[in-house]
């Protein structure tokens, strides 16, 4: 008896040598994009043709491989954000590797869902945040996992920290009852913590944010008094989050003191080392983040200033326990085997709130395997001393100055001639960073220094060089001169 089957109607290509061509020549599109780039403006603005056509895309009927691809050279891949470029220096992003071109479509090709299950991305994974584990000096029983950034890394080390410092029963009763739990950061630390706050259901009202000195360092004797006034008013403090690199001057707070107020009152402690946790890797530098060993928990980035392709966070936390007794959940259809795919005991699912998660590892071990963290720690030094030269040569431009102490990657700078009041200064700043930008010339970004806008140049690039640093204050010199012109013509 003879059984007949419809034609093959899978989802992969129906002439498989035509495929590999489009696909070859798609690489080669992709690689001559990054070998190209320094010869590109760093950025160029998405025309609103361009924007209404993809607006307009249906997905109704299949527009095939050629197509599709064409569709992308010419619609997408040239509006690239520009930090890929040797002159970006906006907030805090990574450069991207060729490398890391590869990994990403390799990772596409296995198509793994990390989730859990006992197969080769889940020791990938395991193999990078150990070493990570090992880079930051946790104790063996430390666990993590990465996710997709700092922000994300943040908020499960704070649900953690809250299961194991509530007192009561989080997962069962939520916040309805107990005490009014408070978290403390300083006023220079990121956003993502009070984002973390607030979904765990704090609300931003239980963070409390500690002054901070002039080098952007929390004020740790503040933090202990706060502390005890909480404690005397029936409050109930559970965690400190301490920032190593801020996001506005690159400083570092003190992990050792913070540590040890923590220790005194049996907090948590937290550290924000979404860059800035990689000085690390940095002999010359990795004093500045002594005492990142003794932190309950730390979320960084792979994706900044390693380079890893977006998106990689990492979260550790000194007890992997304290993960599982925050996320894990047995339930029937995932339970584990001894034998067979579901093994490898436990899932990342175990550790986190994600239950499908794809294969980030492969990009991370990629890029430690094939560049190694000498030279990645080489590159961030570089880095360091990039900043330094930075600061050390704006003040001969004319107008410019250096708003902020440098301490790693960022050097704040502000155009402003004489007699000009602050908001004229503001928006000349502000218009400085869009010249830049809009030319395609360079990408810094602003913000405010003693709520005056600055010109924010950070440097977690490895294509940059000084050139570009001297070419960056050659453009904030024209732009500033030319508006300077026209202010003056009265226009
Ligand atoms: C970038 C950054 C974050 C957020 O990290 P994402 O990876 O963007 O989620 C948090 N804190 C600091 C200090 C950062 O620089």
């Amino acid at each position: 008896m003879s059984q007949s089957y419809p034609p093959d109607q899978s989802l992969d290509p129906e002439h498989w040598d035509t495929f590999r061509a489009q696909a070859h020549a798609a690489l080669d599109h992709a690689l001559d994009n990054l070998q190209q780039v320094r010869e590109r403006p760093v950025w160029q603005v998405v025309p609103e043709a361009v924007k209404q056509e993809l607006a307009a895309f249906t997905f109704d009927e299949p527009a095939g491989t050629a197509q599709t691809l064409a569709d992308v050279e010419r619609l997408i891949l040239p509006y690239a954000t520009g930090n890929i470029h040797p002159r970006f220096f906006g907030w805090v992003q990574g450069s991207g590797t060729p490398g890391g071109v590869l990994a990403t479509a390799l990772a596409a090709s296995m198509n793994s869902n990390v989730g859990g299950r006992d197969h080769g991305a889940v020791y990938v994974e395991r193999t990078v945040v150990d070493w990570a584990r090992r880079v930051f000096g946790l104790p063996e029983g430390a666990g993590g996992m990465l996710l997709s950034g700092t922000s994300m890394a943040t908020l499960v080390a704070l649900g953690a920290a809250r299961t194991v410092k509530a007192g009561f029963d989080v997962r069962e009763d939520g916040l309805r009852t107990g005490p009014e739990l408070v978290v403390y950061t300083s006023t220079a630390a990121h956003m993502s913590v009070e984002k973390a706050c607030e979904l765990l259901g704090l609300g931003r009202r239980s963070l409390v944010r500690i002054p901070v000195d002039d080098h952007d360092r929390m004020d740790v004797r503040a933090l202990d008094l706060q502390i005890a006034a909480d404690l005397a008013a029936g409050r109930q403090p559970f965690c400190v989050v301490a920032t190593a690199g801020t996001v506005d001057a690159g400083a570092f707070d003190d992990l050792q003191a913070i540590s040890a107020v923590c220790h005194a009152h049996q907090l948590w402690l937290h550290v924000d080392g979404a860059f800035g946790a990689w000085l690390r890797i940095v002999p010359e530098q990795a004093h500045q983040v002594a005492g990142i060993e003794l932190a309950d928990s730390l979320a960084f980035d792979f994706h900044k200033w390693l380079h890893v392709p977006y998106d990689a966070g990492c979260v550790l936390v000194r007890k992997r326990a304290h993960l599982e007794q925050t996320f894990a959940a047995p339930v029937s259809y995932l339970a584990r085997g001894a034998r067979g795919l579901a093994g490898a005991n436990p899932w990342f699912c175990d550790l986190g709130p994600e239950l499908s998660r794809g294969f980030r590892a492969l990009s991370v071990w990629f890029t430690l395997r094939e560049h190694g963290s000498r030279r990645l720690g080489e590159k961030v030094l570089e880095n360091c001393r990039q900043a330094q030269y930075l600061a050390a040569h704006a003040p001969s431009q004319p107008h410019l100055r250096v708003m902020a102490p440098v301490a790693s990657s960022v050097v704040c700078l502000r155009f402003m001639p004489e007699g000009l009041s602050d908001d004229v200064l503001d928006a000349l700043n502000a218009d400085i960073v869009a010249d830049l930008q809009e030319h395609g010339w360079a990408a810094p970004s602003t913000t405010r220094r003693h709520d005056h806008v600055v010109i924010r140049v950070n440097i977690t690039n490895h294509r940059t060089r000084l050139e570009d640093l001297d070419a960056l204050l050659h453009f904030i010199t024209a732009s500033g001169t030319a508006r300077l012109a026209t202010l003056h013509s009265g226009a």
